[in-house]
């Protein structure tokens, strides 16, 4: 006899467990199904976010700076640390260790909102059945009653740099290094190749990032990318914009990427490569091919506003469907998706979604940029105010950077906020809330903000906004 849930749900990254989770709690009997399998090969849950991505990036993220703070900036502040030192092995173990405590968590909650959690395979068959197979390859059939699909997305691979044992890797292989390589280079200066070559560059590494594109973070408000590569350069990144890697050459001792820019073709010699050029859904093998279902030729699963296919009782949540692939964007997707399945309205607001760079200063923004602002012909105002006059910052000796709002230029609605800066990826949750209750600039600048903190730059570029600052001289309006 086969099993049978209200809702069976492939893949427990956040877009899957946030699904599993919040049917749990409404009283669905849920079954999460995840193939993922830790270092010892062990199943785990957490998907890309918690294992590969998200979380093993930030501790080494954050271990990294803490370095470079050591390193380059304590003795300003009065603090002689002498010689300071990096543990790579244990920065790494360590890291680990903060993968296994999260995931393990996953499966806590699971246990603790009833939801069952099933390693292995899941595949959709015809009339809501899910082919389960486990690792030891035993398959059987459950029936349910809903299917959310969250296989997630998986690094995409071209042809010009095959990957290649440890010396060409992608993003998991650049979040395990055993030793700090000393010529680095990084294909694509997107989110994931910015971080990763941020980590590897303060620890160490001479750091080579090869992009495609003439424009430096195209998604990013002009003003902000622009400083922001003034900055990253400043640290030693060797960001070259329109260069397009066209092949690769393996030895023993090094990599030599070739890559033609406005000088033509050029070639640079590294000891380690990170493939960074972008995810790819990771639909291969998910739905029979009788299910009903398929994916676009780029391997998405097409969906409607709330996230429902084309087939009834079938979701789709996550880096598998449209939109930005960020973890956040996916959990928010599997919550409607359960909720819906229980007859609430809820819906995602994807004009609301924080987008956030963790390089340092960080980079973070909500809504539209002044570009997008122009292309569609909405009139704004914008505000400005940079933390190298905010008191906090001064005092923190980390002044890079500022915060921008944009408001309509007749209703006064907050726009888009965009910020540079230290702490920019908490800083902007106070641009999604006001955001997300149609707040204006004005009410902004009528909120209290503690002093000194660096939240005053958000009430101070609120108040610019109307051309009142208190902490700067403001630009005249027109
Ligand atoms: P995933 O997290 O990819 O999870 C999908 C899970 O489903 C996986 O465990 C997979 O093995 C499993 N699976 C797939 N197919 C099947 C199947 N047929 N049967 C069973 N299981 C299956 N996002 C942010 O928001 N902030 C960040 O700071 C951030 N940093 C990142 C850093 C790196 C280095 C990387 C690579 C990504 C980062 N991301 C970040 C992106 C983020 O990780 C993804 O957007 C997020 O994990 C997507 O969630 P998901 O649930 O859709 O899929
Ligand atoms: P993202 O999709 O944000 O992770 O960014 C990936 C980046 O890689 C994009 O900016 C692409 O332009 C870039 N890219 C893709 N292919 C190549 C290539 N062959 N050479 C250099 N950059 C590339």
């Amino acid at each position: 006899m086969s099993m049978k849930f209200d809702v069976v749900v492939i893949g427990a990254g956040p877009a899957g467990y946030g699904a599993a989770i919040r049917c749990g709690q409404l009283g669905l009997k849920t079954a999460c199904i995840d193939k993922s399998l830790d270092k010892e090969g062990n199943p785990v849950y957490g998907g890309t976010c918690l294992n590969w991505g998200c979380i093993p990036s930030k501790a080494l993220l954050d271990a990294s700076h803490k370095y470079v703070e050591a390193r380059d900036n304590y003795s300003a502040i009065g603090l002689n640390v002498g010689d300071i030192s990096v543990d790579i092995p244990k920065m790494i173990a360590r890291k680990d260790e903060v993968v296994a405590g999260l995931t393990g968590g996953i499966a806590g909650l699971f246990k603790g909102n009833g939801v069952t959690g099933l390693p292995g395979t899941g595949k959709l068959l015809a009339d809501l059945v899910v082919e389960y197979t486990q690792h030891d390859g035993k398959v059987e059939n459950i029936e349910a009653s809903h299917v959310i699909l969250a296989p997630g997305s998986v690094p995409i691979e071209i042809p010009p740099a095959p990957l290649s044992g440890d010396q060409v890797v992608d993003s998991t292989g650049a979040l395990d290094f055993q030793a700090v390589p000393k010529r680095l280079g990084v294909i694509g200066a997107g989110v994931i190749g910015l971080e990763l070559g941020s980590v590897w560059s303060r620890l160490g590494s001479e750091v080579v990032v090869l992009e495609a594109l003439e424009e430096f973070l195209p998604m990013v408000d002009k003003r902000l990318s622009r400083d922001a590569l003034k900055i990253f350069t400043g640290q030693g990144l060797d960001v070259r914009l329109g260069a397009r890697v066209t092949g690769t050459k393996t030895s023993k001792k090094q990599v030599t990427v070739a890559f033609e820019d406005k000088n033509g073709e050029q070639q640079v010699q590294v000891d380690k490569l990170i493939v960074a050029v972008g995810r790819r859904p990771a639909t291969t093998g998910l739905l029979a091919a009788d299910c009903g279902l398929e994916t676009d030729e780029r391997g998405f699963v097409s969906v409607d506003e709330v996230c429902a296919t084309k087939l009834a009782h079938v979701y789709a949540v996550g880096d598998c469907v449209r939109g930005p692939m960020l973890a956040h964007k996916g959990t928010e997707e599997g919550v409607m998706v359960a909720e819906r399945i229980t007859g609430q309205k809820t819906m995602v607001n994807y004009e609301c979604i924080p987008n956030v760079v963790y390089t340092h200063p960080e980079i973070a923004w909500v809504g539209k940029n002044e570009q997008q602002l122009k292309d569609e012909g909405i009139k704004y105002n914008a505000g400005a105010f940079p933390f190298s006059v905010s008191g906090r910052a001064i005092a923190a000796n980390d002044t890079h950077g500022l915060v921008k709002i944009l408001a309509d230029a007749e209703s006064d609605q907050i726009l888009g906020v965009h910020i540079l800066g230290n702490q920019a990826s908490e800083l902007i949750a106070q641009a999604v809330i006001a955001m997300e209750f149609d707040a204006s600039a004005e009410d902004l600048g009528l909120t209290m903000f503690a002093h000194p903190s660096l939240s005053e730059a958000v009430h101070e570029a609120a108040l610019a906004v109307g051309g009142h600052a208190i902490h700067m001289v403001n630009r005249k309006r027109k």
